[in-house]
């Protein structure tokens, strides 16, 4: 075979990359009945699911030289990958925080996976770079940052920690020679993607104080100051806070304001993590427990929890631009023809990714077809939910609340009259997840196994809560009698 013989052989095997328009309607067909079904059965489907295989049959299925059928693809993946564990679909998903998957974004994915639009820089793609930035000017006016403020889309809130973290650190011009003498305030609630990114950052010799917690497990401003000051006097250099609007284990909101002011007094820079509570600044009822936010210099928020977008949708924001981009951007000769507009900002000089998923889209069109009310709404009725649900737990002989929710966490343990209570909702906790009905998580609060309830799946409403105030009074039974 000559070259050319070879290249039309290859070309052939090829096109198969290339379904044609009757192949393309066979396969979008199956693919939506697939996930139609899944949907037309979310609300009854279980929110946990125990298997013996845990999708192990998967692995049966390798890869192989030669085309498969969709039909049996789509079989494998819903008996081991849609089946097996937690839903995250799920209205009854009450656990860990829970993530989202409105529709609105698929079909944004699905538009952005066709046309692959690149989102890093303006010449390439002027339209989804102006959406992609509009989407972060939006989240900084929710947020009440200036229009100096500056930031991008991320996979979620560790990158986005991570990227602000990485700036905080350049802004404050530290050099690897001073991080044993540097020093991070936070709290022991504080995400462990906190420590990660410290981590990653290079920061590990960086000494972290864990500042006191208050009754309601937010951070002790007062000690905060206390701890500042001696470090001062001790020679240490002070840096960087962390505080939390709405952390994972209680949704606690530090006293943000009161940060805000030591920050600015001591001259920190202040961060603030707000991956799960960022966007209830949506919501009427929850804006005055964040006053102050916006006195950060920096702060993560991810869609793909409070805005309830599909997993893959972090955001990072910090309020003078330029710092931001004076850490993260770059330049290289094969970029030159790419790197000539002042008009728009490009996305990739604002974050460690160059080429990455056209995440503005997924975004946006939700946004653009429900609207904002209908995201504010949603809000509301969550922080609602979870004070129905704290209101109704006081009602249960035995139970013991945690504090009355700052967002839509609530903490609780049940107290037997005899034995040990750690052990007791231990059980609990693994009854209810093993009747898979409804999905909650469990922590440790001071050396207290704690059961935790956190709405914020879209799917979940006033009927969720009440079922599972029937299966908890059920299983506080069973464990009561077995
Ligand atoms: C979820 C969460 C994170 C981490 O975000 P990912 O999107 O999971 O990477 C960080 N901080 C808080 C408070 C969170 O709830």
């Amino acid at each position: 075979m000559n070259t050319i013989e070879k290249i039309k052989t290859l070309e052939q095997s090829a096109l198969r990359l290339e379904p044609e328009s009757s192949e393309r309607k066979v396969l979008l067909d199956k693919v939506i009945s697939y996930t139609e079904e899944f949907l037309n059965s979310i609300y009854i489907l279980p929110s946990y699911f125990q298997t013996e295989e845990k999708g192990s049959r998967l692995l049966d299925f390798p890869l192989a030289e030669e085309p498969g059928g969709i039909d049996e693809i789509l079989n494998i993946v819903k008996e081991n990958v849609d089946a097996p564990g937690l839903n995250p679909a799920s209205r009854g998903h009450l656990g860990f925080i829970p993530g989202g998957g409105i529709y609105h974004s698929a079909l944004a994915d699905y538009m952005a996976a066709v046309t692959n639009r690149y989102a890093g820089v303006f010449f390439a793609s002027p339209g989804a770079v102006r959406m992609e930035n509009m989407m972060i000017n939006w989240m900084s006016e929710i947020i009440g940052y200036p229009e100096t403020s500056g930031g991008s889309l991320s996979s979620g809130g560790s990158i986005a920690n991570l990227t602000a973290i990485v700036t905080a650190r350049d802004a404050a011009g530290l050099k690897s020679i001073d991080f044993p003498r540097t020093v991070i305030y936070t709290t022991s609630q504080a995400h462990h993607s906190i420590d990660k990114a410290l981590r990653l950052a290079g920061l590990k010799e960086s000494v972290q104080r864990f500042i006191p917690l208050d009754a309601n497990f937010r951070m002790d401003s007062k000690a905060l100051i206390t701890t500042i000051e001696q470090d001062t006097k001790d020679g240490l250099l002070p840096w960087l806070i962390i505080a939390a609007a709405g952390t994972t284990d209680t949704g606690a909101i530090d006293p943000l304001q009161e940060i805000g002011e030591i920050a600015n007094k001591y001259k920190l820079w202040y961060h603030i993590d707000a991956a799960y509570g960022g966007f209830f600044m949506l919501a009427p009822g929850a804006k005055k427990r964040l006053a102050g936010i916006e006195s950060s210099d920096s702060i993560i928020m991810d869609p793909h929890k409070t805005l309830f977008l599909p997993y893959g949708s972090g955001a990072v924001l910090v309020k003078d631009k330029t710092f931001l981009l004076e850490s993260q951007h770059y330049s290289a000769n094969y970029m030159q023809d790419a790197r000539q507009s002042k008009e728009e900002s490009a996305p990739a000089d604002l974050s460690p990714e160059l080429s990455k998923h056209f995440r503005g889209l997924r975004l946006w069109l939700p946004l653009k077809l429900a609207g904002i009310k209908t995201f504010r709404d949603a809000l509301e009725e969550k922080l609602l939910l979870a004070e129905y649900f704290y209101d109704k737990l006081g009602e249960i002989r035995g139970i013991e609340r945690g504090p009355f929710p700052d967002l839509s966490v609530v903490t609780f343990r049940y107290i037997p009259v005899s034995g040990d209570a750690n052990d007791f909702n231990k059980r609990l906790v693994n009854e209810i997840q093993k009747d898979g009905r409804l999905f909650i998580s469990s922590t440790m609060i001071n050396e207290k196994f704690t059961l935790r309830l956190a709405v914020v799946s879209f799917r979940t409403h006033l009927d969720t809560i009440d079922e599972f105030l029937m299966i908890l009074n059920e299983k506080i039974k069973f464990c009561l009698n077995n």
